[in-house]
């Protein structure tokens, strides 16, 4: 049925779905969605959220691809403290200042003022350096490669949006030691196709891979690399996982050495790299996939694959009927549960199955599968496909082949779909007049940039919006520039050696094409 929407809010009183629209008032939509879909509760006093254990359960999907191809690297798995002590933070003048603002310390135990006050982790750089000192004695100990799954802290002044930004939030981050830069470099790009391996493969959400320009690299670190989604609705680019090289910056800070085994007696400072992905996946993938009707979960990563759901049965219906119904519906489930589907059955009383069906829109489950009498009369069941609304039917012979190879084909679909939005809207310009009107119909643009930060600020400033998105209270939000999101690896075509700047203010000659856009 059609439903009015006035200001962004669909209209009526039976409504039990998201009342916000996606194109109506993006932020409001998604902040209803990740709520009624269950995804998050509010803990107000932070102003933070926690995850579902249906949020976990995508969570732990990830931490388990991940840590598998990692454990087969050689990484170990590690656990430091969550406090940091001031002494061993200000030892990397440019990663502290880079963090300071985001810090939460601690400064009482009960009600005694602490003598040293220490801080809760942002990142734990300044943690486990000193152990790395410590440990890594001789080249033999090298590579060093450690990794945790924790939490950290950033007491975010910036808007905080759940998964995307929040003060806490979880992650892994790993942290490694080489001897020469070649091989931390590799391991740098590994890890970060790795990150492209979670968003592409696992959330059917396309990704760009990259380097961040020196503006927008790790506090302390010497290079960053990024993988960039794109969120169609709004147009904005968001960070998706970041893999730095630190060089040898900390490693000089926290005197981290071996003998050099070619020139005996030289010293050498190790090599260092330390790289993260956290919850953020979780709302990356939310908001390109889910609709008005609620979540989209791409099939690898949902709980439940498949919801069964009984239809067709009346007050007219047999007590015989009912019992045969019932009983063929659980060799359904158990067939598809034999296959690998993870399904379960809506059997709760009650509940129309119209309300059933509504009630796992809104929760995303890639496939919903009905079956009624006349289901049961001609040997198939009817399915519905959550990310297109496509309705077919399957034999029920069939189910245990089928259906495990439709889901895969709907995890493809629904990247297909991401990635030829990400395309459209990733425009190559070669004309400063058309960057405004690009950013303002949704698009990110990768254009001639000299790569210097002063230019950079210049181009933010340079770009603010004419009309400013809406929050969630419909309010509009802050004006907002383009910032840069990476250099390509890929770039879009050769850089005619001579091209300036785009930047119209800037006389400088460009270092390569550079995506940039209005982000997260
Ligand atoms: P960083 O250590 O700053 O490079 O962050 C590592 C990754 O964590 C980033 O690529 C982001 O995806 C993610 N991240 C950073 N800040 C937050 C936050 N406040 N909430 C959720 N995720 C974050």
């Amino acid at each position: 049925k059609e439903v009015a929407v006035v200001g962004g809010k669909k209209q009526g009183a039976e409504l039990i779905g998201i009342t916000a629209t996606k194109d109506g008032n993006f932020s409001a939509w998604y902040q209803e969605l990740v709520l009624k879909a269950e995804m998050v509760e509010y803990y107000n006093e932070a102003s933070t959220e926690m995850p579902s254990t249906a949020s976990m359960y995508i969570w732990n999907t990830i931490r388990n691809w991940f840590q598998a191809r990692i454990a087969e690297r050689g990484v170990d798995e590690a656990s430091f403290p969550m406090f940091l002590s001031k002494t061993s933070l200000d030892k990397e003048k440019d990663h502290v200042e880079g963090f300071a603002p985001e810090l939460a310390w601690v400064t009482k135990a009960g009600d005694k003022d602490l003598e040293v006050p220490v801080a809760v982790r942002p990142t734990s750089e300044a943690v486990m350096y000193p152990y790395f000192s410590k440990w890594i004695r001789s080249h033999r100990d090298l590579p060093l490669m450690l990794n945790q799954w924790n939490s950290v802290v950033r007491w975010e002044a910036k808007q905080t949006t759940p998964f995307l930004r929040t003060r806490e939030f979880l992650w892994q981050e790993g942290h490694t030691a080489y001897l020469t830069e070649e091989e931390s470099a590799k391991e740098v790009r590994d890890i970060l196709e790795l990150y492209a391996g979670v968003y592409e493969e696992l959330l059917a959400v396309p990704v760009v891979r990259g380097k961040k320009t020196e503006a927008e690299k790790f506090a302390g670190g010497a290079w960053t690399t990024t993988v960039e989604a794109y969120i169609p609705a709004n147009g904005r680019g968001i960070q998706g996982a970041t893999s730095h090289c630190l060089g040898q910056n900390f490693s000089k800070m926290f005197d981290i050495t071996v003998e050099d085994p070619v020139n005996k007696g030289e010293k050498i400072h190790v090599w260092q790299n330390s790289w993260g992905l956290s919850t953020r996946v979780i709302g990356v993938m939310v908001m390109i996939h889910s609709d008005d009707k609620g979540l989209v979960l791409p099939p690898r990563i949902a709980k439940l694959q498949a919801i069964l759901i009984p239809v067709g049965i009346t007050a007219k219906t047999t007590p015989e009927d009912r019992e045969a119904h019932a009983k063929k519906l659980e060799e359904i489930r158990v067939s598809l549960k034999k296959a690998g589907v993870r399904c379960d059955t809506d059997l709760r009383d009650g509940y129309t199955p119209a309300w059933k069906f509504n009630d796992w829109e809104l929760k995303g489950v890639p496939l919903r599968i009905e079956f009624g009498p006349k289901d049961a009369a001609q040997g198939v069941v009817t399915v519905v496909h959550r990310h297109s609304g496509e309705k077919g039917t399957i034999p029920i012979d069939d189910l245990a082949t089928k259906v495990p190879t439709l889901l895969e084909d709907i995890q493809k679909a629904m990247y297909d779909k991401a990635d030829a939005s990400f395309t459209e809207h990733r425009l190559v310009l070669e004309d400063w007049e058309k960057v405004l009107p690009a950013l303002n119909t949704k698009n990110v643009v990768i254009i001639p940039f000299c790569e210097a930060p002063a230019c950079e600020d210049r181009i933010k400033d340079m770009t603010k919006e004419e009309k400013p998105m809406l929050g969630p209270d419909g309010k509009p939000l802050p004006s907002m520039g383009m910032k840069s999101l990476c250099i390509p690896f890929t770039q879009p075509k050769e850089l005619v050696s001579g091209t300036k700047c785009l930047n119209p203010e800037c006389k400088a000659e460009a270092k390569s094409w550079t995506m940039f856009g209005r982000s997260y």
